[in-house]
């Protein structure tokens, strides 16, 4: 291999870099979760990473998470904790279909919405295409 092919393999393999980098910046990805077990019970260490990931009340995250394993669950400082085990991928599975339900915009489909609460309707506001789309879900 010349000097100048090297050099064009390196260009390369950094414009991929680069490529990827700014991929990972502008796409939603929500955090690993971080799950442990105690006996009979599965903490999320951490819970909170989610709900300021998702940017919805911490309680409502909780609470459906709970209404969907269909299993108690509390909070304790930044994690919450389930009876039961749940496996990571079980937390990945929901916190997607949250996700979908209560942060896609319906018109762009970019998850950058905000809540708004008009007399008892919730509101999800896109704040990259201004679509104001009524909710129907409980949990934001
Ligand atoms: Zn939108």
């Amino acid at each position: 291999m010349t000097k100048a092919d090297y050099e064009k393999l390196l260009k390369r393999i950094q414009d991929k870099i680069s490529e990827k980098q700014t991929d990972t910046g502008e796409r939603f990805e929500l955090p690993s979760p971080n799950v442990m077990w105690e006996g009979q019970r599965t903490i999320l260490h951490n819970f909170m990473d989610f709900a300021k990931k998702l940017r919805r009340d911490p309680d409502k995250v909780l609470q459906y998470l709970a209404k969907e394993f269909a299993t108690p669950a509390e909070r304790s400082g930044d994690k919450a904790i389930f009876v039961g085990r749940r496996e990571p991928h079980d937390f990945v599975n929901l916190l997607n279909i949250y996700v979908k339900d209560y942060l896609e915009c319906p018109t762009c489909k970019s998850p950058d919405t905000k809540i708004e609460r008009e007399n008892r309707i919730t509101f999800l506001i896109c704040e990259a295409c201004g679509a104001k789309s009524s909710l129907k879900g409980k949990y934001a």
